[in-house]
């Protein structure tokens, strides 16, 4: 499963960078052609939902979407085919 911000609907409140564990909503630096700065995703494969959602037939974790006010927070199917980005940390 992929994290995905619909910045059609974000207002940039910046809610969801508060209450994520790992951060990987960080606040956004650059505003979209509405004038919102919507939040960045740092390394989102990271998020425990995106991993263990289908696992487990749940939401796991889902603080960021219960937060955010204009539900502009989701989880989509990825493709079979989209590459994976394998992140080592130092
Ligand atoms: S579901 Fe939880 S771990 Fe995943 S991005 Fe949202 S707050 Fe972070
Ligand atoms: S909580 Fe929702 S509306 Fe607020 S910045 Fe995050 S995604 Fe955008």
């Amino acid at each position: 499963m992929k994290l995905v911000i619909d910045v059609k609907r974000c207002k940039g409140c910046n809610l969801c960078t508060l209450v994520c564990p790992y951060r990987i909503f960080q606040a956004g630096t650059k505003p979209n052609e509405r004038g919102i700065i919507p939040p960045v995703l740092d390394r989102p494969e990271r998020c425990a939902n995106c991993r263990l959602q289908r696992l487990y037939g749940r939401v796991i974790c889902g603080s960021c979407q219960m937060i955010c006010p204009d539900q502009a927070i989701r989880w989509e199917e990825e493709s079979p085919n989209e590459p994976q980005k394998a992140v080592v940390e130092l």
